[in-house]
């Protein structure tokens, strides 16, 4: 089988991890953690890092401290993973899910800044959704498959409404806005280590901020907030949200990878807009000209989307549909949905993610762009009668 997307792990991996077991430091304080923290700062470009046991400990941890609040609204696009969504729910506020770009995938501007201006007033700094008088107290974009948008003008409208950032940039390390890092534009910024993503610890994330009070808070909050250096005396309720140091030497091992996994990335994306442009419908995830990608999940879209979804699998290609969109779960029907046209049911059913991981080779990647083209073709030929 040619896999959607796997680990890489041909660095220091057994090297660092053999030197936690051999000194005994396995568990939650070490070496490694502050290293792997530090050397993460650095990559992006933000002052501090703290480390997290996954990316959804750290966009939970983050909505506490942007201040979201039981009752409050955070505004989140329509089409993420769930974990996003999950977050918001774990803080005790509710989404107000806004659909996506056609081109993009991100989140629409336009509409959240109409719906901003036309459904809330501000009152003592505070966002209040003038319906039914609750706080909207923040803002997460999600770096949609490692691309983003306008970041700058988001940040603009942000500021307008008094609203924090807290930014899923979990499938976003290595992608830039006008070169900067993707997470530091907020005033927090959330990435993961899960086995999918551009670099793993198996599972892990990271929080990124440019502010030490955030920052000294964020450890506090995911190591139980524990207020003396000796007596057991915690000042509230904390989490056990911390990263172990083992999987944090991992984490600097892969870390060190980066550059070459964010290089085979873009050549194999390039390959796939290469070969398959001009191939009937087929199109891809576009950018905004100051959005620089880092190509994590090459995903293609097409009105023949389950049709060559099936044929992929069929074989031995892994190949993913799009996530199903937030308003359409059961747990989230209820919720506010923003949009005009429905662009996110029309992204999700055209979508699908192609076999894209680092390790790829080039005889993979060339089997799975002709079962591609000859899957298409088989497929406008029978369907040309009735059109
Ligand atoms: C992977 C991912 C997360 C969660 O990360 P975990 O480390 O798996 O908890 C959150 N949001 C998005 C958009 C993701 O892709």
């Amino acid at each position: 089988m040619i896999p959607l997307s796997i680990p890489e792990l041909a660095g220091n991996e057994w090297k660092y991890i053999k030197e936690c077991l051999d000194t005994n430091w396995v568990s939650s304080v070490g070496a490694y953690v502050d290293r792997f923290e530090q050397h993460f700062a650095e990559f992006v470009g933000a002052k501090y890092a703290v480390a997290t046991m996954n990316g959804t400990a750290a966009l939970h941890i983050s909505l506490m401290m942007a201040g979201v609040e039981r009752g409050d609204y955070v505004i989140v696009p329509n089409i993420t993973f769930i974990a996003s969504v999950n977050s918001i729910k774990y803080a005790g506020a509710s989404p107000i899910l806004v659909d996506i770009k056609d081109d993009t995938w991100q989140m629409d501007l336009d509409l959240l800044e109409g719906f901003l201006e036309k459904n809330t007033r501000i009152e003592n700094g505070n966002c209040i959704h003038i319906a039914d008088g609750k706080r909207i107290k923040a803002i997460m974009p999600v770096h949609v498959l490692g691309g983003m948008c306008d970041m700058t003008r988001l940040k603009e409208i942000a500021d307008r409404f008094y609203l924090p950032i807290v930014e899923d940039s979990t499938e976003a390390l290595g992608s830039y806005c006008q070169d900067r890092h993707a997470g530091t534009f907020g005033e927090l910024g959330c990435f993961s280590f899960n086995g999918n993503k551009i670099i793993t610890t198996g599972g892990g994330g990271m929080i990124v901020t440019n502010d030490p009070e955030l920052a000294k808070r964020a450890k506090h909050l995911t190591t139980q907030a524990k207020s003396d250096p000796f007596e057991y005396v915690h000042d509230e309720i904390g989490y056990n949200y911390r990263l172990v140091n083992v999987l944090a030497a991992m984490g600097v091992a892969q870390l060190e990878q980066l550059g070459g996994f964010l290089e085979r990335k873009k050549e194999i994306a390039n390959t796939y807009k290469q070969s398959l442009d001009g191939c009937a419908d087929i199109r891809f995830q576009a950018f905004d000209p100051e959005v620089q990608s880092n190509n994590w999940l090459f995903t293609i879209r097409t009105r023949h989307q389950p049709a060559l979804l099936a044929a992929l699998n069929d074989n031995g290609i892994q190949s993913r549909p799009f996530w199903v969109p937030m308003n359409q779960l059961e747990m989230f029907k209820q919720d506010l949905y923003i949009h005009e046209a429905d662009v996110s049911d029309v992204v999700y059913q055209e979508c699908l993610s192609v076999p894209c991981s680092s390790g790829l080779t080039e005889a993979q990647l060339q089997t799975t762009i002709q079962q591609i083209e000859s899957t298409i073709g088989q497929l406008i030929k029978t369907s040309l009668p009735n059109s």
